[in-house]
């Protein structure tokens, strides 16, 4: 930037620019011209003219002061020639004449030395110079007033000029005050500019920075759409892919089309094919109706053929440390046909008898039963033979099965199993279970949909104890009450028992797991009170057709119970034995009323015992004309228990002898 400079020195500068030079002979402005400078700036530039006519000021001092012609002289020599029309006009004739004399007769160069003031006068004269002589006061005069008058029109004009000067002085005054006016505006505008130019710095700046920032996003724009165009071109090909699948689908549709509208046809026939399927499938219904109820009554009559009341006898095996029974103790004589047949006899043969006689052969006692269980027998072999009593108690039929004999013959291993949970010798409450629940489950394909609900409790003492209580009420006995389920109702239960609602082998796993541990609560207080008490689980079967308003119902029960021992007649009796004794009369009582009530049946009495004892009011419903019942006997393998043995057989042989009349399905 140009530095700043002074107004003045710029007006100056202006001035000596435009104004075209002075000529030295004429101070005085030309026509029309502007001053545009200040009084004093006005000074200075008139300096040198001042100085290069100095002498010019010296000689007019010395003129006014002595008005004489020389003066005049040296001021037409300092002036010029080209002033000196200029003069003739405004001065007489006489002097411009005298002037203009004196100027042909000077020859241009260095100025002419200074003359005495009297050598003047023949120059003001315009003639040859002549000395007046010294008389001629007369001429002498006249020369003066025509000086004189000379000088006044001199002093006449320069105050003239002096008047036009200060008129320029005061315009040059008023224009250096517009001007300096002018100049602040200016500066004030300068500032503006500057500030204008500072702040257009700083947007300048900002700009920079902006176009930076944008020339950064411009690149990640870049890189974008450099990434875009990659993708757009995956993308290009991937449309290209699935162009070419479309078509391809497209092809396959077609096609599937053609199919169809064959397969439309296809459907038609078949949908005509199915209603004659449904309505023959309707038919087949019926008649698979009809044939189930066929089975039902068929399998019922099976069931009476062989008996209502059978009676099946199992021999245990020699366990680990007895003693091995002598040959020919316990036989099993081949039925009518042969090995092959399942036996149905055993001979027994008491060893005292053996011994005592001499040559006779010892006697035997032999006895037949609708199915008899050598030692070897496993727990699948004996369910075998129950799985038709369990489908006929899902037909409707109540079923009764009871394990008989000694403690110690096998009874609760028949009826719950073996000890350890091994499937293998699992007994018949778990196994006829499992049987009903897959059973019911494939007649739910024909309508049916059954419900189970089981109890557990056990009679010791003519006291019915249950054996699924839980919390405070495990291990205690004596509270159970049979009552009938309502008044008039023919349906038996018992007070305070939990009847639980099973549908799966787990549960009732669960069920005989808490009976078991009830009755080991009951062990310590009451030695082996199991083996002294009955133990009675029942199921009570429900089922429905509900498309055919059909309903059965029927009560499973399966009885382990009390040991069938009698008390040695030659013990004497101290306090332990005779709770012994009244134990085993409850027993015997029990299981002679049973005994009692199954022969009443099998000779239809009008009186049946039932309220005898507690276990055959629980198991009228079981046991009467409609019902099913099997017994087993379990039979120990000793010899030392032969008496019982015999004794079992014996009582076993007399149910067996009974045949209770035609069993009817409790149907509704
Ligand atoms: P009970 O209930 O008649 O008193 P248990 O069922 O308790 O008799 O049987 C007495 C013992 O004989 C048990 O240890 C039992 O495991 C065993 N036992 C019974 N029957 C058999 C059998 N068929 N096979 C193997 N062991 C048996
Ligand atoms: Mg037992």
């Amino acid at each position: 930037m140009e530095p700043q400079r002074s107004p003045l020195l710029e007006v100056r500068g202006n001035i000596q620019l435009k104004r075209p030079p002075v000529k030295a002979p004429s101070r005085l402005p030309l026509p029309g011209t502007r001053f545009k400078r200040g009084p004093d700036q006005m000074e200075d530039a008139l300096e040198p003219e001042k100085k290069r006519t100095r002498g010019l000021d010296t000689v007019t001092k010395i003129a006014t002061s002595r008005p004489r012609a020389p003066a005049l002289t040296t001021v037409a020599q300092t002036q010029g020639q080209t002033t000196a029309p200029k003069v003739p006009k405004k001065t007489g004739p006489r002097c411009s004449t005298a002037v203009a004399t004196v100027l042909k007769n000077q020859k241009p160069g260095p100025a002419a030395p200074a003359q005495k003031p009297g050598a003047a006068a023949p120059v003001l004269g315009g003639r040859k110079p002549t000395k007046r002589p010294a008389w001629d006061l007369k001429g002498q005069l006249c020369d003066l007033n025509a000086e004189l008058k000379c000088c006044r029109e001199r002093t006449q004009t320069l105050d003239q000029e002096n008047q036009q000067l200060q008129d320029q002085l005061r315009e040059a005054q008023q224009q250096a005050k517009s001007l300096g006016a002018e100049c602040r505006t200016l500066e004030g505008e300068l500032a503006r500019v500057q500030a204008q130019a500072e702040q257009g710095q700083q947007e300048l700046g900002n700009l920079r920075a902006r176009v930076l920032e944008l020339e950064e996003q411009l690149g990640t724009q870049q890189g974008l759409v450099q990434e875009l165009q990659k993708e757009q071109l995956g993308l290009q090909e991937e449309r290209r892919g699935l162009a070419a699948r479309l078509e391809e689908q497209e092809r396959r549709l077609q096609a599937s089309e053609a199919a169809l509208s064959g397969s439309q046809a296809e459907v038609a026939s078949l949908r005509q094919e199915a209603t004659t399927q449904a309505a023959l499938l309707v038919e087949q219904g019926e008649r698979l109706h009809g044939l189930e109820m066929e089975r039902r009554r068929l399998h019922n009559q099976l069931q009476e053929l062989k008996g209502n009341i059978r009676v099946f006898c199992r021999v245990r095996p020699v366990l680990p440390g007895e003693p091995t029974p002598p040959p020919g103790f316990l036989l099993f004589p081949s039925g009518p046909g042969g090995p092959s047949d399942p036996p149905t006899r055993l001979s027994l043969s008491r060893s005292d008898e053996r011994r005592g006689g001499p040559p006779p052969p010892p006697p035997r006692h032999d006895f037949s039963f609708d199915r008899v269980f050598p030692p070897g027998s496993g727990q699948d072999e004996v369910f075998e033979e129950i799985a038709m009593l369990v489908q006929s108690a899902l037909d409707g039929y109540p079923v009764c099965i009871f394990a008989y004999g000694q403690t110690g013959s096998g009874k609760t291993f028949t009826m719950e199993g073996g000890p350890g949970g091994d499937p293998q010798v699992e007994g018949l409450i778990p196994r006829a279970l499992r049987h009903l629940f897959s059973v019911a489950q494939e007649l739910g394909s024909q309508g049916w949909t059954y419900s189970f609900v089981a109890s557990y409790v056990e009679i010791y003492n003519e006291t019915v104890r249950d054996l699924l209580a839980t919390g405070t009420r495990k291990g205690q006995g004596g509270e159970c009450e049979i009552r009938r389920a309502g008044p008039g109702s023919e349906e038996l239960t018992v007070t305070n028992a939990r009847y639980v609602p099973v549908s799966c082998e787990k549960e009732v796993e669960a069920l005989l797991h808490l009976a078991h541990q009830n009755r080991a609560v009951a062990r310590t207080a009451q030695n082996e009170r199991s083996s002294r008490s009955h133990s009675v689980f029942q199921l009570q079967i429900s089922g429905e057709h509900a498309g055919r308003g059909l309903q059965c119902g029927a009560p499973l029960s399966l009885v382990d119970l009390a040991g069938s021992e009698r008390l040695d007649p030659g013990l004497t009796l101290g306090p332990g034995e005779r709770e012994r004794l009244r134990e085993t009369q409850a027993i015997n009582s029990s299981l002679s009323t049973l005994g009692l009530v199954i022969m009443a049946l099998s000779n239809k009495e009008s009186h049946v015992p039932y309220r005898n004892s507690k276990l055959t009011y629980l198991l009228q419903n079981s046991l009467g004309g409609s019902a099913k019942m099997l017994m087993f006997v379990n039979i120990s393998p000793l010899e030392e228990n032969v008496s019982e043995s015999l004794n079992s057989l014996r009582f076993a042989s007399k149910v067996n002898q009974c045949v209770i009349g035609t069993a009817q399905a409790n149907r509704k």
